[in-house]
């Protein structure tokens, strides 16, 4: 440059000189390693008040430059503490995830290119290595060639997507006119699960359906969708005049893991479509559960999704994949590209027979996940993946003889991939004025039917106390972290296992731990 005084490397004015990038990179490679090797030592759930880690952050932006070793250690001293570590080899709470080293690197080469793949010519390799990966998933999961897709944040998004591809299939000219102010229109319908994911009814309020656009079938004793519940709901619903735009079973569940019998669902659908003369769209919400068909031992589970119209996978939950990373698989994506496809002047292009993953979806600006989730097939292989699955599948297996052998814990309910649901219930408990066999009765208590309705309420009460003060116990030694659903109104414990961090002596510690904190309570 001529004039040294417009050079903004001179002036300090450019970016991070290489070399310093260089040298601090390499430090936070070292701080990762040391993280990762050491993560096991840390309180699994962070120990930090609400607010203390914002009391200790100054409350305005730096007016001059910081220096990085700064920022290091504010990363040790600040940050730390207010970190719940996911990847603890005991944290086993909601779903147990695994930021895997080729994941993590990956991460830091997407951000080093920083490209936005809205368009193919934007990065063609973030376009076509993308499409690349998105198929060996698919090929991964045993799902038929034809069957494309593309990768979003969240299971919640990609639900969403889907949905809006399900409202546009529908043919009612909603992303031309809206869904307001239409007579024309009846009133549409989502079917899902009682226990289906809240992503679902989250959707539907964001297309306009509103939660009461969502119908919520029963489930059966196992918590699956019951079919027949699911028939009679449909042809209710349309003697009423709605009009059945989608159906969303789950194939694991996120309370219980509950596999909804998808192909009975195909079937049901197939039957009403001939019946009402138009089509009924399916998506299936796998986010967690769908990954378990990587195993060749647990590919049933996606039995008779082949047929369905759309699917979501989270490599993020269970395929060691860093977040975030969800996988969206369409039978006909020319559906979603019809709902979203809007190609302003400028950004109209003549490349042809290109995929623009922009009219994919509501976002414009798209992140290059791809490069994450190639490098963690690559490096683990399908076999590899395989086997770590099936050894967490096995591990959960593991907890439940644990459960099965506890006196004072059982389970509640069938556990068929790597998430166990269970809660205490001791023989004796104490009902309030005294301590009581099961099933004998206060002595001031009302008799007959009353009394035992009465003592039963009393009881469930009480249970729910226990279960809710080991969970907090168990929580609080910061060794290990779990989470809780409710079955039937009933609090339960959920230990779910999906950690390549979790060795079998770890969670042979967990099982100490909670037996003790369990016998701190009841003794
Ligand atoms: C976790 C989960 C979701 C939501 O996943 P996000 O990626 O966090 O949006 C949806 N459905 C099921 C069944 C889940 O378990």
């Amino acid at each position: 440059m001529s004039d040294d005084r417009l050079d903004p490397a001179q002036l300090g004015l450019g970016d991070m000189d290489p070399e310093d990038f260089r040298a601090h990179g390499h430090r936070v490679i070292d701080w990762i390693a040391d993280y990762l090797a050491g993560v096991g030592e840390l309180p699994v759930l962070s120990q930090v008040a609400p607010g203390e880690v914002r009391s200790r952050l100054p409350a305005s932006p730096p007016a001059d430059p910081e220096p990085f070793d700064a920022m290091l250690d504010d990363i040790d001293e600040v940050v730390l503490p207010g970190i719940t570590h996911w990847n603890h080899p005991a944290f086993h709470a909601y779903f147990a995830i695994t930021g895997s080293g080729p994941g993590i690197l990956g991460e830091a080469l997407a951000a080093g290119f920083n490209v936005n793949g809205m368009l193919w010519r934007t990065s063609p390799s973030a376009t076509e290595l993308e499409e690349t990966v998105v198929d060996w998933v698919r090929q991964l999961l045993g799902l038929p060639t034809g069957m494309r897709g593309i990768i979003l944040d969240t299971a919640s998004m990609s639900t969403m997507v889907a949905l809006a591809a399900a409202r546009e299939h529908a043919d009612l000219d909603v992303r031309q006119r809206g869904l307001a102010g239409r007579p024309d229109l009846p009133l549409l319908r989502v079917y899902t699960s009682q226990e289906a994911h809240s992503s679902v009814e989250k959707a539907a309020i964001a297309l306009g359906l509103g939660r009461d656009g969502v119908r919520q079938v029963e489930v059966d004793d196992q918590w699956r969708m019951d079919p027949a519940a699911l028939a009679a709901a449909v042809r209710e619903d349309v003697r009423f005049g709605y009009r059945p735009i989608a159906i969303v079973p789950t194939v694991g569940t996120t309370s219980t893991t509950s596999i909804d019998p998808v192909p009975a669902i195909m079937d049901l659908r197939d039957e009403l479509v001939a019946e009402l003369g138009h089509d009924i769209w399916v998506h299936v919400d796998g986010a967690y559960g769908a990954t378990a068909a990587v195993s060749p031992r647990l590919r049933w589970v996606l039995d008779g999704v082949e047929r369905a119209d759309s699917l979501v996978v989270n490599p993020h939950k269970w395929l060691f994949t860093p977040i975030d990373c969800s996988v969206l698989l369409l039978r006909d994506p020319a559906t979603l590209t019809r709902a979203f496809s809007l190609i302003p002047e400028y950004l109209a292009t003549d490349d042809g027979e290109v995929t623009d993953y922009m009219n994919w979806g509501v976002q414009l600006g798209r992140r290059f996940r791809s490069l994450k989730l190639w490098m963690v097939l690559r490096y683990f292989g399908a076999d590899g993946l395989a086997a770590r699955i099936d050894h967490h599948v096995a591990q959960a297996a593991r907890v439940v003889r644990w459960v099965a052998e506890h006196p004072a814990v059982v389970q509640a309910a069938p556990a068929p991939l790597s998430t166990v649901c269970f809660r205490a219930e001791p023989a004796t408990l104490d009902l309030g004025a005294s301590t009581l066999e099961t099933g004998a009765l206060p002595s001031d208590a009302p008799t007959g039917e009353d009394a035992a309705a009465v003592e039963a309420s009393l009881r469930e009460q009480r249970l729910d106390e226990l279960n809710q003060a080991w969970l907090d116990r168990v929580n609080a030694t910061g060794e290990v972290l779990l989470s809780h659903t409710r079955l039937e109104g009933r609090l339960v414990l959920r230990l779910a296992v999906g950690s390549l961090r979790t060795t079998d002596d770890h969670l042979e510690a967990t099982l100490a731990v909670l037996d003790r904190e369990l016998r701190a309570l009841c003794d």
